[in-house]
């Protein structure tokens, strides 16, 4: 049965998206089959995968109206990327901001992708839901049928700002709507360690989240922010790179996290 993780932080650029390819990836490639969920309208992850977002036929938004299943739905991902790493992907693209407004009257609206994936769940060891930059209803679709949160973040100053609305946010819905959700870790990403301000901030993550810290650290690369634009996770794009060997050791660190639970 799959273990299902939010990539989630309200704030944008501060890499769900290049986690979520690339852990998909990463995994993949460790042996694990893995369904990637795009809940972002501006379907970076879909178009990184290696999936045009205007041709989607069904979408992630479908599945949330229940006008397709997630096996309908569903792209595999064999023919776009390297065998080793490919992924199934349920795409997303612009029609999704809508769907925030149409569930807006439904019953247990934020509870629909959680019932959507109950079908697909023996398919896959991992399901992996990349989150726009926001608390709304999409966010909340994620947190609600989710086992743990991976929380990006940059080792900047304003790091743990922003921190504190999405863990208020984690404990709510764990003691509302999703008594297995938990924030599985912190993933330091774009590190760059020749800057000691991020290695001061590094620290003191380490120091007020202990475990909850990944200790994989994702460098500052440029190739894995040059991968999305050939429509494949830096993983695949080149594999020897310092960004493609951090995301395949967290991925690796996953596993393992996942196998003590
Ligand atoms: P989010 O999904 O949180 O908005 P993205 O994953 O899209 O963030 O990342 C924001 C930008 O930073 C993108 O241009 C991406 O290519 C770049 N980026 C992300 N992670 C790294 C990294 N480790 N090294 C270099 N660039 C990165
Ligand atoms: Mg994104």
């Amino acid at each position: 049965m799959a273990k299902i993780f939010c990539v989630a932080n309200q704030k944008g650029g501060v890499g769900k998206t290049t986690t979520t390819v690339n852990l998909a990836a990463g995994l993949a490639k460790v042996g694990q089959r893995v369904l990637m969920v795009d809940l972002d309208p501006q379907g970076n992850a879909t178009m990184g995968s290696g999936v045009d977002k205007r041709q989607l036929e069904l979408s992630v938004y479908d599945v949330l109206l229940e006008s397709a299943s997630v096996r309908e739905a569903r792209v595999t991902s064999d023919k776009l990327i390297d065998g080793a790493c490919s992924y199934d992907i349920l795409g997303a693209n612009r029609e999704l901001a809508g769907a925030e407004v149409e569930l807006v009257d439904v019953e247990r609206r934020e509870k629909r992708l959680k019932q959507a994936l109950l079908e697909v769940a023996p398919d896959y060891d991992f399901v992996l839901i990349d989150c726009p930059p926001s608390l709304s209803m999409l966010t909340l679709n994620g947190l609600c049928c989710a086992h743990g949160v991976i929380v990006p973040m940059q080792c900047e100053y304003f790091a743990l700002e922003g921190l504190t609305d999405l863990v208020n946010t984690i404990k709510q819905v764990h003691a509302n709507l999703n008594r297995e959700l938990a924030i599985i870790g912190l993933l330091r990403v774009m590190f760059d360690a020749r800057i000691t301000l991020q290695q001061q901030v590094s620290e003191q993550l380490k120091a007020h989240f202990g475990s909850k810290v990944f200790d994989t650290v994702i460098p500052r690369n440029v190739r894995l922010a040059e991968a999305p634009s050939y429509g494949v996770p830096g993983v695949v794009f080149d594999p020897s790179s310092k960004g493609a060997q951090a995301f395949v050791a967290f991925a690796r660190e996953m596993v393992a996290r996942i196998d003590a639970l």
